[in-house]
């Protein structure tokens, strides 16, 4: 919750070193950047000079970011504040019917609840799109690319696989002259979607299958949000994702592992375009680092959407999804998510992390900051027996209190007050006490905390006999913080709301959404992996000094764990509180 400020020191990994060594060696000096990279006059070749390190996030804006996506932003913004540079926000768009404008909105938001400004640089793919197509028809006319009308099954079959070589198209030899008016054709809209596609003419036997004569641009008769019926062909990922950077003047384009076998093409295409005079040098460098996995979550896009829309779920934000959206919601900060990030680092393997790692830092930002409640969340009432003849009153109400945290005097003092009635947790009170067990049982003494010591005398009991309330006595001149507090010794101590005061609150109580580790590992169906108690709802009771609490707001509950009142339904007079995580690893229990 504090100021998103420079961390100390971070940690260094691979992606550091390498760019103090780019810096050190003057890789980027010479660079040149000016006004917006799509506008076509300057493809690249500005007249600054800028020697600073440009990074970016080009999320595809076709679902919510997730834990994952954090990672990624955390590293490329991390990387362009500590090194002086620039991250770009970049809406990946090249695919058309795909984007929305409230995934567009998300993400932002997103972005920026996590601590992070992309400035100027916000960026739309499809801006880039004629200049696209212009180095589509350069590579064309350079021998580079030709239009190939095999069907996609005959594609397939040619390309081959790794332990054999493709085989050539026989449409691999057409003439420039003949590809150009094949390629303008598929612009003009001549031709059905699927019926041909452009290719960079490489090589067919190369052991790497992505330089196997890859497709550039594809026919399809689709609108685009933002270029509209403008195009009927398309660029691939892997073709318009270099370009991007290239034009952004992006110098460090880092990427998840599974891309580094299209690096080979990433520089082949780049390399071409710089000596056909259509990009400047120096050209952005692709760096692969490991994706971060967490335990007992999954991350793809297409499974969370299954989850939202298959109902397991309440929506993109529920509090149990990994979305962004839904760690907000839970009640995890941006500063717990970030050094969390911080926390796992950068390398060149896919890890592996325990959930546990993420309620660590959160814990490690709320231990020190958040204020401390008493909430009971499985009520029973506590009857003061004796209340009046030692108040002189039932209608007394004798005022207690207590520092708000116990290490941050200038957070002030919780006030609150005895009554007659009180709530406390069930497992409090034992009418046949376990060995061990040091808290309400018949005969016992305990102390209310911040309160009085009192003596447990028995129950009170339903036609059935279940207990519907514990009975007690007060022990007067034992109060907290009184002269007499120490005189009697007791071993346990509770804690308690009043009932004249207390505030009724719905609680959400949530566990992991998964009951398996790797719920998606093995082509499982991670669906039927689903932790059935996932999500539990409870009726409590909140102490009084909570009452008008905004939305968003958190707590240390004592004994209980880490609370938020959900941003979406509490409401002042229908309060609602989510619990983030519990006091300690309750892994294992
Ligand atoms: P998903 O698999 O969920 O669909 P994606 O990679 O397709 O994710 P994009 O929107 O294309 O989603 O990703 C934007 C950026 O986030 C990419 O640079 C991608 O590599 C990165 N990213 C996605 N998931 C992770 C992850 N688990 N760890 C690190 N980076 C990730
Ligand atoms: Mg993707």
């Amino acid at each position: 919750m504090s100021q998103h400020s420079p961390a100390a020191a971070p940690a260094t990994n691979f992606l550091r070193q390498r760019i103090e060594h780019d810096l050190e060696t003057g890789a980027f000096a010479g660079r040149h950047f000016a006004g917006s990279p799509g506008d076509a006059a300057h493809h690249g070749a500005g007249p600054l000079d800028e020697a600073r390190i440009r990074t970016r996030f080009p999320p595809e804006p076709n679902g919510y970011l997730h834990i994952g996506h954090a990672k990624s932003i955390c590293l490329n913004f991390g990387l362009a504040r500590d090194f002086g540079g620039a991250c770009h926000l970049r809406f990946d768009d090249t695919n058309p019917e795909k984007e929305e404008l409230e995934y567009v909105n998300a993400i932002k938001e997103m972005v920026q609840w996590l601590g992070w400004s992309w400035g100027d640089n916000l960026y739309e793919a499809s801006s880039y799109f004629d200049f696209m197509y212009e180095a589509a028809e350069a590579l064309v006319n350079a021998g580079h690319a030709y239009v190939d009308e095999q069907s996609a099954d005959e594609m397939r079959a040619n390309r081959g696989d790794f332990g054999r070589p493709g085989t050539n198209s026989p449409f691999r030899d057409r003439t420039a002259e003949e590809n150009l008016a094949r390629l303008r054709e598929m612009r003009d809209g001549r031709h059905a979607d699927g019926a041909m596609v452009l290719r960079a003419k490489i090589d067919m036997a190369s052991p790497n299958i992505n330089l196997r004569d890859p497709t550039l641009y594809r026919i399809k008769h689709a609108e685009h949000h933002a270029t509209g019926g403008k195009w009927c062909i398309y660029p691939m990922y892997t073709f318009a994702h270099p370009i991007e950077d290239a034009l952004e003047r992006i110098t460090h384009s880092i990427c998840t592992l599974e891309f580094e076998d299209q690096r080979p093409f990433y520089d082949w295409l780049l390399e071409h375009l710089a000596d056909l005079g259509l990009l400047a040098r120096p050209l952005p460098q692709q760096i692969e680092f490991g994706r971060l996995n967490l335990n007992y979550v999954v991350t793809s896009k297409r499974k969370l959407r299954q989850l939202v829309e298959d109902k397991h779920v309440s929506g993109w934000d529920d509090p149990r999804m990994p979305t962004l959206v839904g760690l907000r919601r839970r009640g995890f900060t941006p500063e717990s998510i970030r050094a969390m990030v911080e926390a796992t680092g950068a390398s060149k393997q896919n890890a592996w992390i325990d959930d546990t790692v993420l309620d660590q830092a959160l814990r490690a930002d709320l231990e020190p900051q958040a204020p401390r409640a008493f909430a009971v969340l499985q009520p029973l009432k506590l009857k003061l027996t004796n209340y009046a003849a030692v108040f002189g009153s039932a209608d007394h109400r004798e005022p207690c209190e207590t520092p708000a945290h116990p290490h941050k005097p200038e957070l002030g003092l919780r006030r609150f007050s005895l009554g007659p009635e009180l709530w406390i947790e069930a497992e409090d009170f034992m009418e046949a006490p376990v060995k061990g067990y040091f808290r309400l049982f018949p005969g016992n003494k305990v102390r209310l905390k911040a309160g009085y010591i009192i003596e447990c005398t028995g129950a009170e009991k339903d036609a059935d006999g279940n207990v519907i309330a514990a009975l007690a006595t007060v022990i007067p001149d034992t109060k907290s913080g009184t002269p007499g507090a120490d005189a009697v010794k007791v071993k346990g101590t509770i804690g308690w709301v009043g009932a004249h005061e207390a505030i009724a609150a719905e609680v959400r109580l949530y566990e992991r959404l998964f009951a398996e580790p790797q719920p998606d590992v093995g082509g499982r169906d991670f669906i039927e992996f689903l932790n059935p108690n996932s999500l539990r709802v409870v009726q409590g009771f909140v102490e009084p000094s909570l009452a008008g609490a905004a939305a968003d707001q958190r707590w240390q509950f004592e004994r209980h764990g880490y609370f938020v009142t959900d941003r979406v339904d509490h409401r002042a007079d229908r309060p609602v509180f989510n619990k983030i995580t519990g006091l300690k690893d309750s892994f294992g229990r």
